[in-house]
């Protein structure tokens, strides 16, 4: 194994898991790596006597938002990262949590601030999140972060696109002057993904729901990225052979079983055999899913030492 360098941290370029007909972009086997190397930093910090603590708002009686914040807990607990989980009455108003947003931006104890999604009704999100001071915003969601991010400066990156890039970096792919296409253009997945390549030196395509003949385009992708939410909107004749293809998407449909299960966007069976031995691609569930909690897990650790 090579290492490559990436916007904060060096991650190995992966052996290809085996698939017979192309490489397989293992996000579980990435994520594993990046959670070793942040369990070393976070027992440094400890053992300085700088525990590192993330703090995040559930402000909602959403079932889901409090199995994700559970999980969080248990994984930041494995990491040893301190984990608070601050609760607040769903029917909290914009003023209450804004006031909690500023009291845990003074309080030098916590590192990192995160938002659990959905907030009260009537609550503006992008208000809230643009009150997150940037150096404690480890999900990347306060406008002025996604700012340095297109002027390149030394930020927290929304943990997504993070992950994005680092699983094509993870391919040992050379950006400069390669075709991205990214199919989505969402505020916190398409645009950064499609900045960190301009980054990169690769030419970018963005592509929306209006967009042309996008077949054409995804076509000419030497990195094909698709962030969209549509099960198998990415078929076979949406590639060339050689691409490197990560799958952003989740979707939950019903499997021939009759059972729930979760897909992406990518036809993966014939879009693995259309990019073929020299391609690669990123499977749903076990792709981006599990990096992005890697990259929720390093900008936290990333912020505690700066
Ligand atoms: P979004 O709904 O905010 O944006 C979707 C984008 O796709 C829009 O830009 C829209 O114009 C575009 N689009 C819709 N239909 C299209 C089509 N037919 N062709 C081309 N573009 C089309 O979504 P989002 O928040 O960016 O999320 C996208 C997907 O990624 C969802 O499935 C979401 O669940 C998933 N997601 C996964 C992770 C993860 O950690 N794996 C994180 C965030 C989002």
């Amino acid at each position: 194994m090579t290492t490559v360098s990436s916007a904060t941290n060096a991650i190995e370029v992966l052996a290809p898991m085996a698939c017979s007909r192309c490489n397989i972009i293992d996000g579980k086997a990435l994520a594993a790596q990046v959670k070793d190397d942040v369990r070393r930093r976070a027992a440094k910090l400890a053992s300085q006597g700088r525990p590192v603590r993330l703090d995040a708002i559930l402000a909602t009686n959403d079932a889901g938002a409090a199995t994700y914040a559970r999980n969080q807990a248990t994984t930041c607990r494995e990491m040893g990262i301190e984990y608070h989980l601050q609760e607040l009455p769903a029917t909290d108003r914009f003023e209450d949590i804004a006031g909690r947003v500023l009291l845990m931006n003074a309080d030098d104890s916590i590192h990192a601030i995160m938002l659990h999604l959905p907030l009260p009704p009537g609550v503006d999100t992008e208000r809230i999140q643009s009150l997150i001071a940037i150096e404690k915003d480890v999900e990347g969601v306060n406008p002025a972060n996604i700012g340095n991010v297109v002027y390149g400066r030394r930020s927290l990156v929304p943990c997504t696109a993070l992950a994005v890039m680092e699983m094509i970096e993870s391919t040992g792919i050379k950006l400069p002057g390669k075709t991205c296409v990214c199919v989505g253009a969402s505020n916190i997945v398409g645009k950064p993904v499609a900045v960190l390549l301009m980054r990169a030196e690769a030419t970018v395509i963005s592509t929306n729901i209006h967009t042309k003949n996008l077949k054409d385009l995804t076509r000419s992708a030497d990195v094909l990225v698709s962030a969209v939410g549509k099960p198998g909107l990415m078929t076979r004749d949406c590639v060339k052979s050689g691409a490197v293809v990560v799958d952003v998407g989740i979707s939950r449909v019903k499997g021939p079983d009759g059972k729930d299960r979760t897909v992406g966007d990518v036809a993966f069976d014939e879009v693995c055999n259309a990019v073929g031995e020299q391609g690669w691609v990123s499977p749903v569930p076990g792709g981006v899913g599990p990096m992005t909690v890697a990259m929720l897990l390093r900008n936290t650790v990333d912020a505690a030492e700066r």
